[in-house]
């Protein structure tokens, strides 16, 4: 996928709900990201493209994203459908809670969440 096929939403309000632009994830991974992904810089690693919107890929298939950064050599397919696992589920309910989704736009309003997807385009 090229740049030019990635969503090119702008970032709502704070507090608005989230429109899946993206801007969050692509600037800098989240604290969950950063502890149980190793993921230091944005883009997240787990950031996902569904029906053009950005989606957080730690909460739709949690075990595979584990899975990835315990063994980096065997890369495996992250965005096949998850496994029906109870397991897996109950977690990826704990983290979405965790991020608060649901509940808005957490990211703040400045100049830089203003150029959202400007600066992504010309990055
Ligand atoms: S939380 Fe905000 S910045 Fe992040 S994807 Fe949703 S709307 Fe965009
Ligand atoms: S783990 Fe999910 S919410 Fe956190 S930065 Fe990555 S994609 Fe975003």
């Amino acid at each position: 996928m090229t740049k030019q096929d990635l969503p090119q939403l702008s970032k709502p309000k704070q507090g608005l709900p989230c429109n899946g632009c993206g801007y969050c994830c692509n600037s800098e991974p989240c604290a969950l990201a950063k502890e149980f992904l190793h993921c230091a810089t944005g883009p997240c690693i787990a950031l996902e493209v569904v029906e053009g919107r950005f989606v957080c890929g730690f909460v739709r298939n949690p075990l595979e994203y584990l899975f990835m950064v315990a063994h980096p050599d065997q890369r495996g397919s992250v965005l096949d459908a998850p496994p029906d696992m109870d397991e897996g589920h109950q977690l990826s309910v704990k983290i979405a809670t965790a991020l608060g989704l649901g509940q808005g736009c957490d990211a703040e309003d400045d100049i830089q969440s203003a150029l959202w997807p400007l600066i992504f385009k010309s990055a």
